[in-house]
């Protein structure tokens, strides 16, 4: 039996500050600074190495002791999806592009944060009472939608990111933030590279551009050349209680069952040896689990798998609801199991693993 090393372990007070600092961070896919700041600031005491690369991701290096140990890639993207402004109508108001996957539906009657400045403003519609018979029932078109922050005071400019203006906040055992995907992945990762333990070479890689494919993941990977990677995020949970009488058979994952643990998505099919010793190490230790529903969506795993010759992958995450949208929700528990599965699969992990039969 493996020895669990955080099993009893809560998540503290103080992680849910460093989460709400995180979550209230603004760091739309190319301008992730905000976040960075946080992470090399709670890496840089516990670090080997330290470096940013060319294109912003954080690479961190943490050596166990002895030779021959294995790389180990962690991965987990810093970035949000967002707004950019695209054009000055003049009197405060902004045309605008959508970065990353995000639904018009979510952004009309939004207050946004802009810049590095967090300038307030709001996503603009035509008021509905202007509108014409059947323009009620209309889907709403981004083209008609803008940015006024009313008017400009001169701070903001074409080229700048915008946010939901979205506070984080506890809500009893869940917590509620803007861009928990993927603020709760990065969180967990700072806290396990806090927790390194010696038998393997950790190589942390805080990435950008994920929203927008994966960008910075690709080059954080080829760099650290790692014997296998395991990808921290947070996946959409579509658990609703209207489907909960039956089987429900939409979810792809559920609040309060545990981290979500991929086979396959629109980008990857996991290493069947790293999904079987993530599962061998949950129920050794009691930690609850879930599989992630196969299907669509991805992460950083889609390009980390397809580096060099090929580099063994699976990804985790942390289910959250109503991603992609002004705020999520996700549950504390979910979390803190998520971390626990990492911490004490990362302590036993020797290259036998890899040496098995796939
Ligand atoms: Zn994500």
């Amino acid at each position: 039996m493996m020895a669990s090393q955080q099993n009893s372990s809560q998540i503290s007070e103080e992680q849910i500050k460093l989460l709400e600092r995180l979550s209230n961070a603004c760091a739309v896919s190319g301008d992730e600074g905000e976040v960075r700041k946080i992470v090399l600031n709670e890496v840089k005491p516990h670090a080997d190495e330290v470096k940013v690369d060319a294109l912003g991701n954080v690479l961190v290096t943490k050596h166990g002791s002895g030779e021959h140990l294995l790389r180990v890639m962690l991965a987990a993207h810093m970035d949000e999806v967002g707004l950019m402004l695209t054009h000055d109508d003049g009197d405060g108001i902004y045309r605008f592009d959508v970065v990353g996957s995000l639904s018009a539906n979510d952004l009309a009657g939004k207050a946004v944060w802009i810049g590095r400045e967090h300038i307030p403003g709001v996503i603009g519609l035509k008021p509905l009472h202007l509108g014409h018979g059947d323009d009620r029932k209309k889907p709403i078109d981004i083209e008609e939608l803008h940015v006024d922050v009313g008017p400009a005071r001169g701070k903001e400019k074409v080229g700048d990111r915008a946010t939901f203006a979205t506070t984080f906040m506890q809500l009893g055992p869940s917590v509620r933030g803007k861009a928990l995907d993927n603020r709760l992945g990065v969180a967990t990762l700072i806290e396990l590279v806090k927790h390194a333990p010696p038998n393997i070479d950790l190589q942390a890689a805080f990435t950008v551009q994920e929203e927008i494919g994966s960008r910075g993941a690709r080059v954080a990977a080829f760099a650290f050349n790692p014997d296998l990677a395991i990808i921290l995020d947070s996946t959409p949970a579509y658990d609703l209680p209207a489907w909960d009488a039956d089987e429900n058979v939409r979810y792809n994952t559920r609040l309060g069952a545990g981290p979500a643990i991929y086979v396959s998505d629109a980008g990857t099919l996991s290493d069947p040896r790293l999904i079987r010793y993530l599962i061998q190490t949950a129920e050794a230790d009691k930690i609850p689990y879930q599989l992630r529903q196969p299907g669509g969506g991805g992460t950083d795993a889609a390009v980390i798998h397809r580096q060099r010759e090929g580099i063994p992958s699976v990804s985790v995450s942390v289910p959250g609801r109503y991603h992609h949208s002004p705020a999520s929700i996700a549950r504390i528990s979910d979390w803190q199991h998520t971390l626990t599965l990492l911490a004490d699969a990362l302590s036993h992990l020797t290259p036998d693993v890899l040496a098995a039969e796939r």
